[in-house]
């Protein structure tokens, strides 16, 4: 029973009936009445080349999709009598995912630099991936506690607020990454995540720093995992259409943040372009493509009210109805915050309770994880 070690707020969020609505998948999978979409894809058979083009590639890719969602709508009995097919369609994720990191387009940095032979771009990670820490999270949101969390180490983000700088950018330029993070590659990968399965989480969350540069080893691993069990994608979301085809199919669940409604505040203080037009296209995808079953994250920031904090509300009201949002209170002056007036500061108990108040108005379920 999944409430034996939970939190108590936990057991109040599962009597939710909207909870309960939003968050069949999840919530069936951890009663092991569905299955997890990656095992799911790996019963799709895939013939291709990895010497094909890109192009050739990314065609059998949206097939292979639009197989993917057909196969998803059979009963679960149906879908546990498919056999495993020795090659499929992860393998095809995987081939196209080591092609993107030739010419890096990951996240819309697109730095262009070919990780594979130790270019490096924005995140300072060529092609291997490191994990700073694993461990079974019990202060994630309600539903998702204990959650197996994997930090990796690196960022796309340069955020002046960061809280996590030692993970995220303080190694760049340092050779001795390994003296506080584990190289992994795709077998590793798997193992850690299915030691934190065998420990009792009730997901594996990849989460960072961010994900995003890792994406390939995230999918290499799913080839060697098995055990049924929620993969959730813990991320700044600034990925780009192409790197969000490749995992659309493979997560059951979604954990976006979302910073900012105002371009000028995204580039000021997390250095990033175009961040509302990226944010709100991905999680409208993830939001209609996807799993649909996601917690949106909205660190309320001081000062941020009108300009973000709102917007942000009124379009999660409007273009994502299925989604529950984290109105999270914790922000802290960290890094280089002082430098900027503004927000050195938390958010004040008013700020925090007119976010609230904007968001019971608009209808949206926000209680049961924040
Ligand atoms: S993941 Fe993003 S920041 Fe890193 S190299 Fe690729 S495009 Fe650049």
């Amino acid at each position: 029973m999944i409430f034996r070690l939970s939190r108590p707020d936990a057991k109040e969020a599962w009597q939710h009936p909207e909870i309960l609505k939003r968050f069949p998948r999840y919530k069936g999978i951890i009663d092991n009445a569905q299955i997890a979409r990656y095992i799911i894809a790996k019963t799709i058979s895939c013939s291709f080349d990895a010497r094909d083009s890109l192009d050739l590639l990314e065609d059998i890719l949206a097939q292979k999709s639009q197989e993917f969602k057909a196969v998803l709508n059979e009963n679960v009995e149906s879908l546990k009598d498919r056999n495993l097919e020795e090659k499929n369609y992860i393998h095809l994720i995987e081939a196209i995912a080591n092609l993107y990191l030739e010419n890096c387009k990951f996240c819309e940095r697109r730095c262009g630099v070919n990780r594979t032979i130790g270019e490096l771009g924005f995140c300072h990670l060529a092609k291997d991936s490191y994990v700073s820490s694993a461990f079974t999270h019990w202060g994630e949101e309600s539903v998702l506690v204990p959650s197996g969390t994997i930090f990796f180490t690196g960022c796309n983000f340069g955020c002046v607020f960061c809280q996590n700088y030692d993970i995220s950018n303080a190694w760049k330029g340092r050779k001795d990454i390994e003296k506080f993070a584990q190289k992994v590659d795709g077998k590793k990968l798997a193992i850690i995540a299915e030691n934190l399965a065998t420990k009792g989480a009730l997901n594996i969350n990849y989460v960072g720093s961010d994900p995003i540069p890792c994406l390939h080893t995230v999918v290499e691993s799913l080839q060697y995992q098995s055990i049924n069990i929620t993969q959730l994608w813990n991320s700044n979301f600034y990925m780009t259409e192409e790197s969000l085809n490749l995992i659309i199919d493979l997560m059951d669940f979604w954990l976006p943040d979302l910073k900012y409604a105002d371009n000028e505040c995204a580039l000021k203080y997390s250095g990033i372009k175009n961040y509302w037009e990226v944010l709100t296209r991905n999680l409208k995808r993830i939001h209609d493509d996807g799993s649909g079953e996601i917690i949106i994250r909205h660190l309320v920031m001081p000062n941020h009210i009108e300009c973000c904090s709102k917007p942000i509300l009124d379009f999660i009201a409007n273009k994502l109805p299925k989604a529950v949002v984290n109105i999270m209170g914790q922000f802290r002056p960290e890094y280089k915050a002082n430098k900027y007036p503004e927000i050195d500061r938390r958010p004040t108990s008013n700020e925090m309770q007119e976010v609230k108040k904007y968001a019971d108005n608009l209808n949206i379920l926000y209680r049961p994880v924040s």
